[in-house]
């Protein structure tokens, strides 16, 4: 039996798709990268923005044809596209579908494979959640097959749903009210992902930093960071996204003590307008948000910051969107993530607030911040040419090794060896605004220790 697994959207997806890869795969399903010979076909689907819902309702449409000619096929729908409540309303829309999952739910596509007896049950000795639970403890099934062996850094989710309502965000009404997961779980899943090769993960929430709120003696996000840090095997640690109000100079400070984590701080902003954060009800001014970028450079000087922004909100005046655009150079983040703001379905700026900046006008507030953005990074990154880093060697792209540094920077450089996974020190040779390149040179590792293919290689004279 062969499943195709479909994911488009955040990090939280990514991680929603592995988790279900390694469930279907331990109860026998083997991935295929092709929908057309597939037993099961999932797709995954964010709708944080219509262009989002528009490639998954058009995924799905061209689905329609291979479950027609192979009605034996089950096809799943999974994630933001589904939430919470929107099944009934799908099912008479794409009437082929079989089962309909919310965001990080698994449990209805298994039962539904249960009851249609379409396990393995040879590999099933027991109930499902036993077979599920083992094959994941004891870190066989934790990557699904296409990406053990590959793989060197993984998401894993510690804050699922969402419970800050800002006017413009769908999320809270797909992923549901704010939960963190428990630390022991958290801990378990953690360690078996550096069992299988990961070498870097990232923690993953809505609002990252208020890990732990909601539950009793588990410590706050400063604590699990700690921890996951600790693990054995994995080298560095993320964490994202981080709301303004909630990053503590306890967090901070474990980062710029604890070397694995690295130093990226995504906080974002969302604009640079106090009018227009009211509006969104984001909770803090941009003065709150100059006071928060100040605190990351003492505690964490050479930081990375990384942010949000959305142009053309509804009412955003040339004047507001202009102050963003000051506060984008004042900043000078090291990455922005611009989006055009989209209107979302039951969101408080839905039904309150007309959207009322023309998309052409949305459009060409993006590339006013791209292009400043751009010409703010190429001068930045200017200065890292000659520095040498370390990079963790994620994939080989043609001929070149693509990695990031602690920061995030991505680097490439070309190195014959097999460097997945590694973290190889690279002498920085060009850097661009998007991308450095480099090459390797030998010395001391991370924490001051040597790598070792490295020194093997100098002595050899290579
Ligand atoms: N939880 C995070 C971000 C989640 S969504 C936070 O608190 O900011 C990722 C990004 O998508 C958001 O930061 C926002 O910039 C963008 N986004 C969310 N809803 C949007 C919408 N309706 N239109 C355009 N961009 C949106």
């Amino acid at each position: 039996m062969k499943y195709h697994l479909w994911t488009i959207g955040c990090q939280m997806n990514e991680a929603d798709s592995r988790h279900l890869g390694a469930q279907l795969e331990a109860i026998g399903y083997q991935p295929s990268s092709a929908a057309e010979d597939a037993d099961l076909v999932v797709l995954n689907t964010c709708v944080v923005r219509q262009q989002a819902e528009d490639k998954a309702a058009s995924r799905l449409g061209a689905l329609r044809a291979v479950k027609e000619a192979r009605p034996d096929m089950v096809l799943a729908l999974m994630g933001c596209m589904v939430g919470l409540r929107e099944a009934p309303a799908l099912k008479r829309r794409f009437p082929f579908v079989d089962v309909f999952l919310p965001p990080s739910e698994t449990a209805p596509l298994l039962d539904h494979l249960e009851r249609t007896g379409r396990y393995d049950r040879d590999r099933l000795a027991e109930t499902r959640e036993r077979a599920v639970r083992d094959a994941i403890q004891d870190g066989e099934h934790i990557l699904p097959a296409l990406q053990r062996g590959s793989a060197v850094t993984a998401h894993v989710p510690v804050v699922l749903g969402c419970s800050h309502a800002c006017t413009f965000c769908v999320i809270p009404y797909r992923r549901g009210a704010e939960r963190s997961r428990p630390r022991r779980e958290i801990l378990d899943e953690c360690r078996a992902l550096a069992g299988q090769g990961i070498r870097e993960v990232m923690l993953l929430g809505q609002i990252v930093d208020r890990y732990g709120m909601d539950r009793d003696g588990e410590g706050d996000l400063a604590d699990l960071l700690r921890a996951v840090a600790g693990i054995e095997g994995l080298e560095r640690v993320r964490f994202l996204t981080s709301h303004p109000n909630y990053m503590t100079d306890r967090i901070l400070e474990a980062v710029a003590e604890e070397p694995r984590l690295c130093p990226q701080i995504e906080v974002p902003v969302q604009a640079g307008h106090d009018e227009v954060l009211a509006r969104m009800r984001r909770g803090y001014t941009v003065g709150d948000y100059r006071r928060l970028v100040g605190r990351i450079r003492r505690i964490l000087p050479g930081a990375a910051i990384h942010t949000d922004i959305i142009v053309g909100f509804p009412g955003e005046t040339e004047a507001q969107f202009e102050s963003t655009v000051d506060l984008v150079r004042e900043i000078r983040w090291d990455k922005i993530h611009l989006a055009k703001y989209s209107e979302r379905p039951k969101t408080l700026a839905a039904r309150q607030m007309p959207d009322d900046v023309p998309a052409d006008e949305k459009e060409r507030r993006r590339k006013e911040i791209e292009a400043v953005q751009a010409g703010i990074l190429a001068e930045r990154h200017a200065a890292w040419t000659g520095r040498t880093v370390e990079v963790l060697a994620e994939d080989k792209a043609r001929g070149r090794w693509r990695g990031r540094t602690p920061e995030g920077k991505l680097v490439f450089f070309e190195d014959p060896a097999d460097r997945r996974g590694q973290v190889v020190r690279v002498r920085i040779r060009s850097a661009e605004a998007y991308k450095m390149m480099g090459e390797p040179e030998p010395g001391p590792g991370p924490n001051g220790r040597e790598i070792p293919e490295l020194v093997a290689a100098a002595s050899a004279g290579g």
